[in-house]
């Protein structure tokens, strides 16, 4: 890739300040394996192949979330905080049975003032805060009563960037919109973005402001919505908050180490349309030693073994 123009002369207002990989191929041409939109201006000076961005669709192109407004639980909204937590999971696998069977979706419109699966998913999320074994780290903060997490989260999501990414594979499409959420329940030494683990109060977003980013992201021609960080899965019961108030809605990939609680995990399904859960260690001493994670192998093949029969899961 040659460069025709100085780099000086670029438009500096098109271009954010920001770290970025390059890889430097053996016939000496280089590839930039993610593609942010920030970087497409710089990119095109240098004369790129703009063919390798651009846009082709995701492997699922229906997402699955909105269906789960469609169930009805038979719960009343003004019921609901009075009903024990045993009985809403109940209630919960009856309704995830009925999402799978086709014939329920006849019912488009459940009555108002009904709980849907998706708001039930919501309130068992945020029940999950307040003692919180959202992850396997199980540090019970009460995050609903402000207190940090190991993971450094209270119960509001909090997000470090957003942008349009071009090159993360055909499965995902292009461009896929991808959301980077702080907060992380590891302390892999590795991390290639440590700053996006650590909380940072003032990327504190409201339900309302991260959902209208995510319709505008539908609107401009994204083709899924990629939650990543950081790490997405400590975030989930504020990430359910904002898919309940999309208008636009993508599919969903969930780009996570994948520590999560198997209850964690069974909110997340009839969520997500792609998994990314990584695998990151193959001795509990390594993940120890590297992360501060106990019993690494046994959560990561446990949780593995639930996602079995979901539909895209690449490890
Ligand atoms: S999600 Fe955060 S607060 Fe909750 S158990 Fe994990 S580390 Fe602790």
């Amino acid at each position: 890739m040659t460069t025709e123009k100085p780099v000086s002369t670029m438009n500096s207002a098109n271009i954010q300040k920001g770290i970025f990989k390059i890889n430097l191929q053996p016939n000496g041409s280089i590839v930039v394996p993610d593609v942010a939109e920030s970087l497409i201006p710089l990119l095109r000076m240098a004369g790129a192949d703009e063919s390798l961005w651009q846009k082709h669709p995701c492997v699922v192109s229906v997402p699955s979330f909105p269906l789960l407004r469609q169930i009805d639980t038979g719960l009343n909204t003004s019921r609901l905080k009075n009903i024990s937590t045993t009985n809403l999971w109940k209630i919960h696998k009856t309704g995830m049975e009925h999402l799978n069977q086709s014939q329920f979706f006849k019912s488009q419109n459940i009555p108002e003032n009904t709980v849907n699966l998706l708001d039930l998913k919501i309130e068992l999320a945020t029940r999950l805060l307040s003692s919180c074994t959202i992850c396997e780290r199980r540090c019970k903060a009460d995050r609903i009563k402000g207190e940090i997490g190991f993971c450094g989260l209270t119960d509001a999501v909090q997000v470090s960037a957003y942008s349009n990414l071009y090159n993360e594979g055909p499965l995902v499409g292009a461009p896929t919109f991808a959301i980077f959420v702080r907060g992380c329940s590891l302390r892999c030494s590795f991390c290639y973005r440590p700053q996006e683990r650590e909380a940072k109060i003032s990327d504190k977003m409201l339900p309302e402001e991260l959902s209208n980013i995510l319709d505008n992201a539908s609107i401009q021609g994204a083709r899924s919505w990629h939650f990543l960080g950081g790490n997405p899965d400590e975030s989930l019961p504020s990430i359910l908050r904002v898919l309940s108030l999309t208008k636009y809605p993508l599919p969903i990939i969930w780009n996570s180490a994948l520590m999560l609680t198997p209850e964690s995990i069974e909110l997340l399904k009839g969520i997500v349309d792609i998994w990314l859960p990584d695998f990151k260690f193959g001795q509990n001493s390594c993940a120890r030693d590297i992360a501060c994670i106990d019993d690494y192998i046994k959560i990561i093949t446990r949780n593995l073994a639930i996602l079995r029969n979901e539909k895209n899961v690449v490890v």
